[in-house]
């Protein structure tokens, strides 16, 4: 099965790409949550980072392959929503993705496997999925490889800046009232909330089908959300032409 080949900063244990495997509805109706997605969808292979091994990916990483995930399903345009703190105004705020992710490379600090930074005398592994499940409260701490303890707000910078995750402030200007601020944008909780949103989708599409052709439940989510979306707009635009030659013949 062919997929979309995500190429990694640092990977995992000299692996450094992730195949995903196209999404099917089977995928949109167990998981929305990014990880799970990502679990679904990352094919085995030579040198290709899988299933347990996901949750060693540093957080870059796992922002770079959410990001190439959300292009596969809405292409690279994000379109967001922002409420102006001033006048309560709703405004869109739209940005490119591949401009966001080539503004937010590592900047070259980090090496070895796994990957570690100096800080002083210490040396600091970026921090992996796996560190954010449990006591995220010493989080440094646990990244100390070697040397003392580093001062948290340093590390937390250096870090930043040699593996910067996909979870940052967008600044918009309110069209109304000109009033500037920061939004919060996070590229898993936006993948999230765009596939929710898509569930309803998921369920109308699957009730065309199954009318049209009479497939299983099983066999329909094993189609490839493009291909299901097609069928859909297919069934949608016979129903249209149907609904036309109806009104002509009266
Ligand atoms: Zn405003």
């Amino acid at each position: 099965m062919s997929g979309d080949r995500v190429d990694l900063c640092f990977g995992v244990g000299g692996a450094k790409a992730i195949v995903l495997a196209p999404l099917t509805g089977a995928d949109e109706a167990a998981a929305a949550a990014p990880d799970h997605l990502l679990r679904r969808l990352a094919l085995t292979g030579e040198r290709l980072v899988h299933g347990e091994e996901l949750a060693q990916m540093t957080i870059g990483d796992r922002d770079r392959a959410i990001a190439a995930l959300f292009r596969q399903l809405y292409g690279d345009v994000v379109q967001a929503d922002a409420v102006c703190a001033g006048c309560a105004a709703t405004y869109e705020i739209r940005f490119s993705l591949a401009a966001l992710t080539a503004g937010r490379v590592p900047d070259g600090t980090a090496s070895g496997d796994p990957a570690a930074i100096t800080l002083g005398d210490t040396r600091l592994r970026l921090p992996q999925m796996r560190d954010f499940t449990g006591a995220p409260d010493d989080l440094i701490a646990r990244l100390v490889l070697t040397g003392p303890d580093p001062d948290p707000q340093a590390a937390e910078h250096a870090l930043e800046g040699a593996d910067p995750a996909l979870e940052l402030d967008l600044t918009g200007t309110c069209p109304e009232c000109d009033t500037v601020q920061a939004t919060p944008f996070s590229m898993a909780g936006f993948l999230q909330a765009s596939m929710q949103r898509d569930r309803a989708f998921l369920a109308r599409e699957v009730h065309l089908i199954a009318s049209a052709y009479h497939w299983s439940l099983a066999e329909i989510h094993s189609l490839t959300r493009h291909d299901r979306q097609t069928y859909a707009r297919l069934l949608i635009a016979e129903r249209e032409a149907g609904a036309v030659q109806i009104r002509r013949a009266s």
